[in-house]
This record gives C-alpha cells, structure tokens and sequence, in this order.
C-alpha cells in the first residue's frame, strides 16, 4: 500500500467508527429519543437535549452547533481539526505523519464540566421551581371552577358535538361561567389585556405523576357553541405546563387511544363503543394529548398497564406532515414494546384543511346519518 491509500485508509477507518460508541468515548450521556435516535446534553456545548445522534444513519447534530458524520461530531467536541479527530477515533496516529490530536488539557476539561454543572443545576432548579408554581395554580384554578354537568359546557358537548356527558368519565373537565379572555391591546403592541369573560370549558392536564400540570380553555358562547372570540383568535387555548401531560378522559387500561383535542378523541371513542373499529377495540380506553406536539412527543409517559397505544390521526391538517410527526414518537413507544398503530380520519389529499375531518367530524356524520 502507498502512503496515500494507507492514510486513506485510515481515514475510511475513522469514518465508520461506531457513532454510538464515539459519542460514548467523547463524554456524551444519551436517552433513547426514537428507535435509532438517541439524544442528550452535548459533551461541549451542555444543554439538556441538544446534542442527537442517529445510529442508523450514522450521523449527529447538536442544536447550534452544527451536526455530520462521526469526524464531524469529533471535530465540534474536541474542537479540533480533521486529522486530529480521525486520530482520536482511529486510536492511531496519521499513517506516515505527524501526529495533530492533542489530548484535551484535563484541568480544561474539569472547569468545563463544573462550568456547565452549575449552569444545568441553576436551569434545573429554575425549571422545577416553574413547575411547581404552575402546578400550584393550575390545581387551584381547576378545584375553583364546577363540575360540568348541568352547565354550557355539558351543553356544547352533548349538542354540538354529539357527545352525552353519560359516554365517558368527565372529572377532568369543569366549567366556570366568566373566564377572561386575553387579546392584543390597540393601544400598546407588545402587551395583552382583557378582551371579555366568557363561559369556558376546563380540561386538566395531568402529569404521569397525576398532578395537574396545565389547563386547557375552551371558550363558549352563551348558545353552548364554541366561542367567535372578539379578536378572532382561537377558542381554544392552554395555560401554565401543557407538554408532557395527557387529559384523563376515564380511567387508562390496557388499550390506550391516544388522540388530539377532548372533541376528536371522545368522537373516535363513541364509533369504537358502536363497534366501528371491530369488537377488540369496543372496549379501548382514552385520553387527550391536546397538541400534535404533545401527542407525538417520544417523552410523552404513559401509566404501565398501557400494552396497546393507538394514535388517533385527525384528517383536517397535513396527512404527510401529521404522520411524520406522530412517527417519532411511534417510535419511541414501540422501542419500549408497546403494540403500537394508528387509526386515522379520512384526509381528502388536497383540500385536508377545508374537506378532511376530524374523528368528532366523521362521529357527526355518522350520528346524523343514523338518525
Ligand atoms: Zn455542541
């Protein structure tokens, strides 16, 4: 072999190296965020979940920082060039030249280290002490407002949606009969001020600890139906921690479908109780996620009875974009061995924000038809 084919065979060597077990040797401490994909604070950089790397593609990103192949991903955490990072992960010096890598000074490394400690410890605490206070007042806004029996909200479902308060468990969902409504203040851009109260529906988030994390609003008009807000804005909106948490719509079994909005998740509910989806699914169980984000979030926990999780995929957004963004948490989830699938609305392919339906849509339809 010449020189030439020996160094490039050396820096072919370095190319392929395990990305998985280079990030490991570089410092890296990742969680499984899909089923190639693991992800985490980058070793240089910090951060929580910045820093990803893909097995199965063999590539790496760090949010900011830039993302390639393994030399890449060497070069940005040693902060070094080419021939020193093919050095580091060959454990060879560059055939026939002069050796480039220079190990990391380690009294660098530990500043480094602490540096970033104290910044993730201050962030943490920062975050948890949001957290908590979120908690504090989502659960106190929550246990002030009425259960939803009896009042517009029971109404909007039952008339306007088709769903009789008697189909599901609705402890999650209260009521409360003026709820400021929040919008652009005409005299000051930057800031929001009271548009107007309305009668509001109040779904709680629930973190997998069971506490209530967020609230989800859903404005009314006094005829039951869903609010015309005054500014146009939506309806329909989330206050304090609504990520990582789901709506309890009954109590969680073995078969979770796993839908956006409380409409569309309790109009998927009623056609399975009809048997639409076939006898096994009869007796499938519930819960809302609110936003797709949250739905196809891969860190979205779900309790351990959870065998079966169906994503209910509405038909009124993207059919493409909406099932790539569920698939990453599908994922996820079927890494961990759940039976994972996904019942979706009928999506018409062009016109999905106008034609396609959600499953409260389609629940409608099928309701009217059989009256
Ligand atoms: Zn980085």
């Amino acid at each position: 072999m010449t020189d030439d084919l020996r160094f490039q065979d050396w820096i072919d060597r370095a190319k392929t190296v395990d990305i998985r077990s280079a990030a490991e040797r570089l410092g890296a401490r990742l969680k499984k965020a899909g089923a190639a994909e693991l992800q985490g604070p980058c070793p240089k950089c910090g951060g929580t979940d910045r820093f990803s790397i893909h097995t199965g593609k063999h590539v790496f990103n760090c949010r900011g920082g830039g993302g390639g192949g393994v030399v890449d991903m060497a070069m940005h955490v040693l902060d070094c060039n080419f021939v020193a990072a093919c050095e580091f992960l060959t454990n060879e010096a560059p055939p026939d030249r002069a050796s480039e890598y220079r190990a990391p000074d380690p009294e660098i490394i530990r500043e480094r280290k602490e540096e970033r400690r104290d910044e993730q410890t201050e962030r943490a605490r920062q975050e948890s002490g949001k957290l908590a206070e979120n908690i504090r007042k989502a659960t106190d806004l929550f246990n002030r407002a009425a259960p939803v029996i009896g009042t517009l909200a029971e109404d909007y479902l039952t008339d306007w949606r088709g769903i009789p308060a008697t189909a599901f468990e609705h402890a999650d969902l209260r009521f409360m009969n003026e709820f400021p409504y929040m919008g652009a203040d005409p005299e000051n851009p930057e800031g929001r001020i009271e548009l107007g109260r309305f009668p509001c529906m109040l779904a709680a988030m629930r973190n997998p600890a069971g506490q209530i994390t967020g609230i989800k609003r859903t404005y009314l008009g006094r005829d039951g139906r869903k609010l015309k807000t005054p500014d146009g804005g939506s309806a329909k909106l989330g206050l304090y921690t609504m990520a990582g948490g789901i709506i309890h719509l009954m109590p969680i079994g073995e078969t979770l479908a796993l839908g956006e909005g409380v409409e569309t998740t309790l109009g998927w509910l009623m056609l399975a109780r009809e048997g639409m989806f076939g006898p096994d699914l009869r007796e499938a169980t519930v819960a809302g996620a609110d936003s797709l984000n949250n739905l196809a979030s891969p860190y979205l926990e779900f309790p351990g009875q959870v065998r079966r999780l169906i994503y209910l995929v509405d038909g009124d957004s993207n059919p493409v974009m909406t099932r790539q963004t569920i698939l990453k948490g599908a994922e996820a989830n079927r890494a961990l061995g759940l039976d994972v699938s996904f019942s979706c609305a009928p999506t018409d392919p062009v016109h999905f924000k106008t034609m396609g339906r959600d499953w409260n849509d389609v629940w409608l339809e099928c309701a009217r038809v059989a009256a």
